[in-house]
Parts: C-alpha cells; sequence; structure tokens
C-alpha cells in the first residue's frame, strides 16, 4: 500500500520538488534543432483547423504528417477524450489536415505518459512526411552513475524504447560525454557505427549527435529526446520527434526557452501554487495536506494511507510561509471538491507554528470552511499556536501525536 502510494506520487513529488523540467512544444524543438542546423521534417505549427488546412495547401508538398502539441510522449499510440483514435497521422490533403485538426484542437489526448484525465490539446503541427528506412533512439540525459551527461541511443527507436529498455537493456547504448568538450568526432561515429547506420549517413549522424549534446549544454537542458531519430532511403538523417526538457535553476539566464512554457498542460492548482512559491502536486484522494518540508510531506502521506485515508494533495508550504501563503494554499486545497478534511501537519524548525495557527485561523474565517480541519503543530512557538488556536472558537480538532491526528483525519474525511 504504501509502496504503491510512493510509486505513484514520488516521481512528480520529486519532479516538483527539485522543480528541473520545463517542457516545450515539439514545434518548438524543432524551431531550436534548425537553428543548430540539426535536419528535422519540415515543420509548421497551426493553432486553428483553418491555419492547419491553410498551412497544408501552402506546404509544397500534400503528404503530411499532423500530430497533436501536448506535453507528453506515446501520442502515436494515445486516444483522444472524443474517441479519435491517435494523436500522429498520415494526411494528404489540406481537408483532411483541417478534419483532423478539428478534431485534436480542444480535446484532450489521453497517452499512457499523461494519465487519465489527459492533457488539452491547443495546437496540431504539420511535417513533411518522410519515410524512415529506419527508426532509432537518441538522447542526452544527465546521468547519476558517471555523474556527467552521457548520450542513449539504441538501433532499436520508435514508439517502443520503455519496453526496450525493460526487456532487452543490451539494446540501449550508453555514451559518457566530456561535459565541456562534448562528443569527440571518433566518440560520435563510432556511436552511429556501433547503431548500424549505413555508411553514407554515418558522418550525418555522429554530427547530430554532436549537435544535440551542444544544444543541451547551451540550453541547460536536462533532457533532449529524438525518438525516432530516422534514417531515410534518401541518405537523410533526420530528427522526428523531439522531446526537451530543461532545468528550471536556469530559467534566469534561459528567458528565451522560458518564455515558452505553456502552463494549459500544467494542472491549474499547481501552476496556481507555483506563483506562492508552494510546492503542490495534486493527487486523487479526500484528505487535503498542508504541511512543512518534503521528508514530513511524504511521513504524512504514509501514515494516512496506514489508517486508510487517501490523501488529496502532496503540499510542502516550506520554511518561509506566512499567515498569507497559508491562507493561499487553504484556498487551493479548498477548489478541489474532492477534499474532505483537511490536515495540517507542521513541525516547527525555521517555520513558526503561530504563523501557520494564524493563517489557518485566517483562512477557515474568511474563506467559511465548512469541513473538517484536524491540525497537529509542533516546535518553534508552539504554546503561542495552541493558545491562537483555543482562543480562536474555531472547531478544529488538534493534536500532538501524528498517530492520532492522522487517524481522525480519516475518520472526518469518512464521516
Ligand atoms: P510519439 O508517439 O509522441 O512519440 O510521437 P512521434 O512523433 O514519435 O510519432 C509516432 C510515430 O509516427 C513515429 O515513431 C513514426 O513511426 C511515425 N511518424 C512520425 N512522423 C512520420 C513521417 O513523417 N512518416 C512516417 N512514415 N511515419 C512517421
Ligand atoms: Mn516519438
Amino acid at each position: 500500500m504504501l509502496s504503491s502510494l510512493r510509486k505513484a506520487a514520488l516521481p512528480r513529488i520529486a519532479s516538483a520538488g527539485q522543480r528541473r523540467f520545463l517542457s516545450i512544444h515539439e514545434y518548438q524543438s524543432m524551431e531550436l534543432l534548425n537553428s543548430y542546423g540539426v535536419a528535422t521534417p519540415k515543420s509548421i505549427a497551426a493553432h486553428t483547423p483553418e491555419e492547419a488546412f491553410q498551412v497544408a495547401q501552402n506546404f509544397g508538398t500534400k503528404d503530411l504528417v499532423i500530430k497533436a502539441q501536448v506535453l507528453a510522449g506515446g501520442r502515436g499510440k494515445g486516444k483522444f477524450d472524443t474517441g479519435l483514435q491517435g494523436g500522429v497521422h498520415l494526411i494528404n490533403s489540406p481537408e483532411q489536415a483541417k478534419e483532423y485538426a478539428a478534431q485534436m484542437i480542444g480535446s484532450k489526448l489521453i497517452t499512457k505518459q499523461t494519465g487519465a484525465v489527459g492533457k488539452i490539446c491547443n495546437a496540431v503541427m504539420l511535417a513533411e512526411c518522410r519515410t524512415p528506412s529506419h527508426e532509432y533512439y537518441a538522447a542526452i540525459l544527465n546521468d547519476r552513475a558517471t555523474q556527467g551527461p552521457v548520450l542513449v541511443t539504441s538501433r532499436q527507436g520508435g514508439m517502443n524504447i520503455e519496453e526496450v529498455a525493460a526487456s532487452d537493456p543490451s539494446a540501449i547504448i550508453t555514451t559518457p560525454i566530456h561535459f565541456r568538450d562534448g562528443l569527440s568526432n571518433e566518440q560520435a561515429l563510432e556511436v552511429a557505427n556501433k547503431l548500424g547506420f549505413e555508411d553514407k549517413n554515418k558522418e550525418a549522424a555522429a554530427k547530430t549527435f554532436q549537435d544535440l549534446y551542444k544544444i543541451f549544454k547551451d540550453k541547460d537542458a536536462t533532457q533532449i529526446e529524438i525518438n525516432p531519430l530516422a534514417e531515410t532511403k534518401d541518405g537523410a538523417v533526420l530528427c522526428m520527434d523531439a522531446k526537451f526538457g530543461f532545468d528550471d535553476n536556469a530559467a534566469f539566464r534561459q528567458q528565451d526557452i522560458f518564455a515558452l512554457r505553456d502552463v494549459s498542460q500544467e494542472a491549474a492548482s499547481e501552476v496556481e501554487a507555483d506563483k506562492y512559491g508552494l510546492n503542490f502536486i495534486k493527487l486523487d484522494g479526500d484528505i487535503g495536506c498542508l504541511v512543512n518540508g518534503a521528508g514530513l510531506a511524504m511521513a504524512t502521506m504514509d501514515v494516512l494511507k496506514l489508517k486508510g485515508g487517501d490523501p488529496a494533495n502532496f503540499l510542502d508550504v516550506g520554511g518561509g510561509a506566512t499567515p498569507e501563503t497559508v491562507k493561499k494554499a487553504f484556498q487551493i486545497l479548498l477548489s478541489d471538491k474532492g477534499v474532505k478534511a483537511i490536515f495540517v501537519n507542521i513541525f516547527g524548525g525555521i517555520m513558526r507554528c503561530d504563523y501557520i495557527a494564524e493563517g489557518v485561523i485566517k483562512a477557515t474565517k474568511e474563506l467559511g470552511l465548512t469541513i473538517p480541519l484536524v491540525v497537529r503543530l509542533q516546535g518553534t512557538k508552539e504554546p503561542e499556536a495552541k493558545k491562537l488556536i483555543q482562543e480562536s472558537g474555531l472547531k478544529i480538532f488538534a493534536f500532538d501525536g501524528l498517530d492520532e491526528a492522522a487517524a481522525k483525519a480519516v475518520e472526518v474525511a469518512r464521516a
């Protein structure tokens, strides 16, 4: 039970905790690749069915691919909430471009990476159709083991790379990259060789690997993934799909990239929380949690689970929360209609319990809180906090122990 919660929530919590993953759309990545001289199929975005028609009409060729622009992988095998199967389709007329665009834009695409709710598609990308003779996988990532960047490649690219990695790890080639010097010609050619590129394409493949690393380094990326990296019969090496991620800590010096952030692809409550410096992740349960510190937040979720409850979110208010940010946190928790109880679990170290109490009381009064509130406060300014709660006259269940508090939260959420 605990392990399943951790499995489900941890990757997202870790990513939110480190905040390292700005993603940009495929058509934006294609432009970035082209600006580094990396070959891609000619690609143009459209934001309405009419625009898709126009783009297709003026493309210069009628064999095109139309691709849903959502920030998630697995689009080819995804499904729209309207029933349309697949976020990638081959088309050959402007009418078809318009028809598909009309079915995609404004609908949600559900893929193995989006969760059941899917992600809204606000744009499509039209690309010239090129026929791969082979599909490879290539990515630049940071590697824990070598503590530096690596080039990860496979001859078995395409739509099932996760399965390949799981079932046949030997099909994945990992090449450490020198952080400053990048990939040498020899290294890059060796990878192209190992992957089995045709002789006439090896130079182009090697150059692509080198350029991908340049982008990775110049732009403070955390992920530069090309799948498929296609080899075509006419001797081209093309990046046919791109998933890029960028380090949020570098936002200050990558303003062009960060201007591309598309908040329509993020959960609204998470976007709102982010504005106030709150580390918030929405989950599916019914107990809203307000906690300080990522570790305590995880522990709180575990204890709730142990008591048979289900957390509605992960919320770490950090050490610098003020009564105002606490109130904001409450607003965000309460905007989720599925929340049946709120559990505040604060360990006051740097954080002052009385600030939390003040925020909680303020929020309860101003927001007209009607659902039960369970509070456990310990540490700095604890007596002051308890006094504030007592004198508030509000119906707040206050506890000293985590166990009893969690049990109460589960009980009142069910009642
Ligand atoms: P993903 O499913 O989100 O990774 O989307 P991709 O952009 O990778 O598209 C899925 C698959 O569609 C690719 O693996 C290709 O096999 C195929 N595909 C994409 N573009 C083209 C193209 O121009 N021509 C052909 N024949 N297939 C394409
Ligand atoms: Mn792909």
